[in-house]
């Protein structure tokens, strides 16, 4: 059996960040990286349709330990997966990555305080588990059943699983769905195809940004790279949480403001039918359209949405619930993700099985109950990386605080009111139909999950480890 100090799953953005984290802060321990897959990268190797970009600036999802070099802020995912690539094998810690590794359970003992963790490939013995594995199902993406699929003749795909030989040049393109996914392929597939339109049974709101990002252009040319990056990305966060709190304040503003632009490319009938959202903005994810490519096709005619329902297909494309008919040669379902906790693991405690639904996130990194475990998930208004980095250096804190003291394990106590709160406040379709398989958030500190990076980097950094926290020494199994 293999034994370490802390065991990370996922070699993702998170997972490599993570390691750097702890190589940094704690040289000593020994570290291992399980990874499902054979590659470095998770989402941004996963999907590999066209177009696919971040749509947060990249000086704010990279690593602050790495400045971001790539010229665009809005990166494609090549770029992105080379960048973790490369944070990985410059720091060593492609060397600590198992990969083919499914972690398919972990059982905490407290008579061993330790954790046995079973994978596709043996069991690991480790004081410590920290699950970097994303927030969906890498098996496959969220597909509804569509009535009358199996008679469509042409190409049907989802864009977690996009061919390597998909040829859309000059093809006929209907695109369903309305989420950030839908919004990236649809231009970029209209360069060449003969027409893409997208089906939308409602419309999303869309706000476009440069591609590029201009005081990181200018400031690049004046300053050593990480100072040019520290600006840029000091920046990028007042703006990106400004927009939040002031779409969350006042929405008819905002929603003002998005109508605005989109009235810069398109007709108000266009506007009114297909980009004037029911929601408020910001109860789902915003989309990003960089330097408003998406506007633009649509303007140029390459492109179009049509807001209806999918009534059936049929062997030429689909047929709509108002009778219209859309022929098209490839149908790319855009549907979304399988939300997925914790890497689908399955977890004990001394013999009882935890049920995820159950528990209550503590600090949004650890589980109510569960010893010596902590879990990384970004935010969903802002980069992910600003919340998975201050997770990890929450986790390095955590253990040196083990280590001075002499405890061998720390476990959320459970809070003090029992009200519970979904763990993500968005109304999105994938957030809502697998939200209460995932741990609930508290309505006190430090049992809140806050979509507020300013507000995190300050309480975390100085946040009391023991609070609502029961250790217990190395020596003996006591309380402490
Ligand atoms: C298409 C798309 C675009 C996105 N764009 C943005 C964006 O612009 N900005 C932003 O902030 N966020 C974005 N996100 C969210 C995105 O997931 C994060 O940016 C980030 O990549 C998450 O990194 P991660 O390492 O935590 O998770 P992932 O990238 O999902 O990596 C998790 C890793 O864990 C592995 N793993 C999972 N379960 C197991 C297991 N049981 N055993 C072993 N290994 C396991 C996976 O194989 C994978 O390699 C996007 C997501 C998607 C799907």
């Amino acid at each position: 059996m293999n034994d370490t100090d802390v065991l990370i799953v996922g070699a993702g953005l998170s997972g490599v960040g993570a390691a750097y984290r702890l190589q940094q802060e704690r040289p000593g321990d020994r570290y291992a990286i399980l990874e499902q897959r054979a590659a470095i990268g998770g989402t941004w190797d996963l999907f590999r349709y066209p177009g696919v970009r971040s749509d947060s600036d990249m000086f704010t999802l990279a690593y602050p330990f790495k400045p971001w070099r790539g010229e665009k802020s809005l990166a494609d995912g090549e770029s992105i997966r080379t960048y973790i690539r490369d944070t990985a094998r410059e720091a060593g810690i492609d060397r600590h990555i198992r990969f083919d590794t499914t972690v398919h359970s972990a059982d905490w003992s407290s008579a061993d305080q330790r954790w046995t963790v079973r994978t596709s490939q043996g069991e690991w013995r480790a004081k410590f588990v920290y699950l970097c594995a994303g927030y969906y199902s890498y098996d496959q993406g969220y597909q509804p059943a569509f009535p009358g699929l199996a008679d469509y003749a042409g190409t049907f795909v989802h864009p977690q699983a996009w061919p390597e030989d998909l040829d859309h040049a000059g093809r006929r393109v209907v695109v369903i769905g309305s989420g950030a996914t839908a919004v990236t392929l649809v231009p970029a597939m209209a360069e060449t195809a003969a027409h893409v339109t997208m089906l939308q049974r409602s419309p999303s709101y869309l706000t476009a940004l440069p591609p590029r990002d201009g005081l990181a252009d200018t400031l690049r040319r004046r300053l050593p790279a990480g100072t040019a990056n520290r600006i840029v990305r000091a920046k990028n966060i007042a703006l990106s949480q400004g927009f939040y709190q002031l779409a969350r304040r006042r929405p008819k503003l905002v929603r003002g403001a998005l109508r605005k632009m989109a009235l810069r490319f398109l007709d108000e009938h266009a506007v009114d039918e297909h980009f004037t959202p029911t929601y408020e903005p910001w109860d789902q994810r915003l989309c990003v359209v960089p330097g408003a490519d998406f506007y633009k096709a649509v303007q140029a005619g390459t492109a179009s949405v049509v807001t209806d329902h999918v009534d059936t297909f049929t062997e030429k494309g689909i047929r709509l619930r108002s009778g219209a008919e859309l022929e098209a040669d490839i149908v790319v379902s855009a549907t979304g993700l399988q939300m997925l906790p914790l890497g689908g693991l399955s977890l004990t405690v001394d013999g009882a099985a935890v049920t995820l639904g159950d528990t209550f996130s503590y600090r949004g990194l650890m589980l109510s109950g569960v010893p010596n475990l902590a879990y990384c998930i970004g935010y969903t208004n802002a980069s992910w990386t600003l919340r998975a980095d201050l997770s990890s250096r929450y986790v390095t804190r955590l253990l040196t605080h083990l280590e001075k003291h002499g405890y061998a394990a720390a476990a959320p106590t459970a809070p003090a009111s029992a009200e519970r709160r979904p763990l993500l406040d968005l109304t999105s379709g994938y957030v809502k139909r697998s939200i209460a398989n995932f741990p609930s958030q508290g309505v006190e500190q430090p049992w809140q999950v806050q979509q507020n990076y300013v507000a995190d980097l300050i309480q975390m950094s100085r946040a009391d480890l023991a609070r609502d926290m029961r250790f217990t020494p190395a020596h003996s199994l006591q309380e402490a």
